[in-house]
């Protein structure tokens, strides 16, 4: 690894302000620190944020605020979290180990890099990690990367959990930095790769993740499933994040869905959701509109398997929230 300098910040204003080119944040280190152990990140000097006083859930009437610095535990276990939006404790909860999620912060969780076995190996060429230098997922083992939204120079996926479900619950997330504090709804802040994949946020240099804000649950029942090759440890092949609520007449009055696992960013299925609304809760309107949603994947030879599991997937969400 190479040697690097290290600091502790002691709040948010003194992060940025002392924040140099060749210095990174560190959160838990829990992504991070491998990185850099690979030689995938080089930073001259860490910046540890972990203990900034970024560290309380609060409730903010019916909704809530969530420190940057809050352990992905301590999310996923809070009264207000269980009681509020059951989806994102689920989601938390099953991302990585016990042991990782006590050191892992809500900010390194929504910046945590893509899991394309490329991007972590620097013996290979990376569009992502080398811009210019090529994909080789495209021809090569694509089998857990993106059918959605993804380009010719990269179709790596977005590996966190929590995100698909602040993407779900229309979260925004606040942020601070050398040119003033700004605040970016969910899905917003992670973009797709188009010709930039070395681009995994719209951040800038220097922005500090300090908060996500949560708007009050939205109405009826939610949930988090996620599929994966074994039942911990293991990132999502395919996640929904599903709220759905069901009028007296039968039919769908609000719904909510998030796909995880799928994109270069957490995918919000704005074409389900519109085909669901109004359509009579049940499987056949599910499929429909899970099915108008995936008609825009674009899977390679490799990873085609997933557009029938995220069909599934979202089918048996919705049938499992419904009344
Ligand atoms: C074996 C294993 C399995 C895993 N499985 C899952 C899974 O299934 N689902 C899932 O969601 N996650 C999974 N994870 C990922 C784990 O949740 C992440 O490593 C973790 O959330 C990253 O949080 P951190 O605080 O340690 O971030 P760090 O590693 O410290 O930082 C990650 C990135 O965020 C930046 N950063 C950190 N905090 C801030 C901030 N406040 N503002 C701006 N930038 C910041 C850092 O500079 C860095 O670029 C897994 C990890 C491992 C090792
Ligand atoms: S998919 Fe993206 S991260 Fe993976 S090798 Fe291609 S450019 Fe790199």
């Amino acid at each position: 690894m190479k040697a690097f300098e290290y600091t502790r910040a002691a709040d948010p204003a003194a992060a940025v302000a002392g924040f140099r080119p060749g210095d990174m944040y560190l959160g838990g280190g829990t992504n991070l620190v491998d990185l850099m152990r690979l030689g995938v990140a080089e930073p001259e000097r860490l910046v540890d944020v972990s203990r900034l006083p970024l560290d309380r859930v609060e409730a903010a009437g019916d909704g809530l605020r969530v420190g940057a610095a809050v352990r992905n535990s301590d999310l996923g276990t809070h009264p207000l979290v269980l009681a509020r939006y059951p989806m994102l404790a689920r989601a938390v909860l099953s991302g990585a180990s016990g042991q990782i999620r006590n050191l892992a912060t809500v900010g390194g969780n929504l910046l945590q890099r893509t899991r394309c076995p490329y991007f972590q190996d620097v013996s290979k060429p990376c569009n992502k990690r080398r811009p210019g230098s090529g994909c080789p997922a495209v021809p090569g083992d694509h089998s857990h990367l993106a059918v959605l939204g993804h380009s010719e120079a990269c179709v790596a996926t977005h590996p966190s959990d929590m995100a698909v479900a602040l993407a779900a619950l229309d979260a925004r997330v606040h942020v601070t930095g050398p040119a003033g504090s700004r605040v970016l709804p969910m899905p917003g802040l992670h973009r797709l790769p188009g010709d930039e994949p070395e681009r995994d946020t719209v951040l800038e240099p220097g922005e500090l993740i300090t908060a996500v804000e949560l708007p009050p649950p939205p109405p009826g029942r939610s949930a988090y499933l996620k599929v994966r090759e074994r039942a911990s440890f293991a990132f999502a092949l395919v996640s929904v994040a599903a709220a759905l609520d069901v009028g007296a007449d039968g039919t769908v009055t609000g719904v909510r869905l998030a796909l995880g696992g799928v994109a270069h960013a957490p995918w919000r299925a704005a074409r389900a959701e519109a085909a669901l609304l109004g359509a009579p809760a049940g499987e056949e309107s599910y499929a429909r509109a899970a099915e108008a949603e995936l008609d825009q994947a674009r899977p390679l030879p490799r990873n085609a398997y997933k557009v029938p599991m995220a069909r599934n997937v979202i089918v048996r969400a919705l049938k499992e929230l419904t009344p």
